[in-house]
């Protein structure tokens, strides 16, 4: 049963079903307001159904103010209810995209998304036990991989620890005390940093801390840990676990902000340039659309195709968000991701367009 929930294979239709760098078009069928600035999303397509791993994010794109905007938003649904498809976007003051959807999305509105991307699933660490830390809209990939453990009636042992502001503030607080109703291995604890409009609040008050973890999950180094939040929230709980002596192999994060990632996956060891560089540089071939453009290895395969003229799919441009996966049918790059592709997608010869450079002439399925 652990296997079925842990292995990227129960979910693998995803990558072939809708590739995450072919768009699609999403009708909005329903929006809930989850706290006075969060509202979910929830699509359908006219593909039928939807699947992907629990934890994964889609690209979004819409036309706002005469600018084509794209943004990455984790999956809040999970992959067993798959004839609709959720996200649940928090307002950043200021922000472009997560207004304009607050704003614009309502029933019958139609949205433009790349398909589902990312690694933080729960295939990245299989485990008997779970930690589920997060804060704020960190709620998301979590929420999916919960409701995708209950959906299947696995029982699975998960400690969930949701950090929010104030007791409103937080996000799906009924949904999880219903599923802990549904099953005695799934226990939610919420921590609220104030009590704001709830002065009643029984819950822990403060910010989560090592003694706060000992309490709640004293068996908290025997957990796969995956973590979602700010920036400076991740850094706390990845220290914190570190100080309690969990092991940070068994640690596991997405961040939200592309610029607060800062680990490097090691790169594959590119094979060796076959054809010289000279003759200004390599040919790179669009397969499909029949389209081609020369460049030299000073370059990204995606900066390049723009300086061309030739528009790919893209959003994070750091290898993370996996919107440019394609795969390389002739040639070979030398490629330095950030985690936005898995080991079996590069042994099928999916590779980053961001974030590689050719070292010889290229064949793209594009
Ligand atoms: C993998 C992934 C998954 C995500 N999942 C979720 C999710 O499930 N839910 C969720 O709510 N969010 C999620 N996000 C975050 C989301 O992608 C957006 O970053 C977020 O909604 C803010 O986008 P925005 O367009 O509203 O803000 P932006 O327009 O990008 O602005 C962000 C901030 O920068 C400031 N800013 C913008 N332009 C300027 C400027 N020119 N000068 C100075 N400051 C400026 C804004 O005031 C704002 O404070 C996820 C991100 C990633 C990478």
């Amino acid at each position: 049963m652990l296997d079925r929930f842990c292995s990227a294979s129960t979910w693998e239709r995803a990558d072939a079903q809708w590739p995450s760098h072919e768009q699609r078009m999403l009708t909005c069928m329903r929006v809930c307001a989850e706290t006075h600035d969060v509202r979910t999303f929830v699509f359908s397509t006219r593909e039928g159904h939807f699947s992907f791993e629990p934890g994964q994010f889609i690209t979004v794109s819409a036309e706002i103010d005469g600018k084509e905007v794209s943004r990455c938003y984790t999956i809040s649904s999970p992959p067993t209810r798959p004839y609709t498809l959720s996200i649940t976007v928090k307002r950043t003051p200021g922000g472009v995209m997560s207004n304009w959807l607050h704003e614009n999305m309502r029933e019958g509105v139609e949205l433009k998304a790349f398909g589902p991307s990312g690694v933080f699933t729960p295939s990245s660490g299989p485990a008997a036990k779970s930690l589920y830390l997060s804060a704020g809209s960190g709620v998301t990939p979590l929420m999916s991989m919960t409701r995708a453990a209950l959906d299947l009636g696995l029982n699975r042992d998960i400690v969930f620890i949701h950090s929010a502001r104030t007791p409103e503030d937080i996000i799906f607080r009924i949904e999880l005390s219903n599923l802990c109703a549904l099953s005695d291995k799934l226990r939610v604890v919420h921590v609220c940093e104030a009590l704001g409009s709830e002065p009643d609040w029984s819950g822990p008050v403060g910010r989560l801390s090592l003694d706060l973890l000992k309490e709640h999950v004293p068996d908290y180094r025997e957990r796969e840990a995956f973590i979602c939040g700010p920036g400076g929230y991740m850094d706390a709980c990845r220290k914190m676990l570190a100080d309690g002596g969990h092991d940070p192999a068994r640690y596991h994060q997405e961040s939200f902000n592309f610029a607060e990632t800062v680990e490097c996956a090691e790169a594959p060891v590119a094979e060796a340039s076959a054809e010289p560089a000279a003759q200004g540089g390599f040919t790179v071939q669009l397969a499909r659309s029949g389209r081609s453009f020369t460049m030299d290895a000073s370059q990204t395969v995606l900066v390049a195709a723009r300086k061309a003229g030739v528009p790919l799919p893209s959003s994070c441009s750091q290898g993370i968000c996996g919107t440019c996966k394609t795969k390389v049918l002739e040639g070979s790059v030398d490629m330095k991701h950030n985690g936005g592709i898995r080991p079996r997608e590069i042994e099928k010869g999916m590779r980053l367009m961001c974030c590689s450079r050719p070292t010889s002439n290229l064949v793209l399925d594009l």
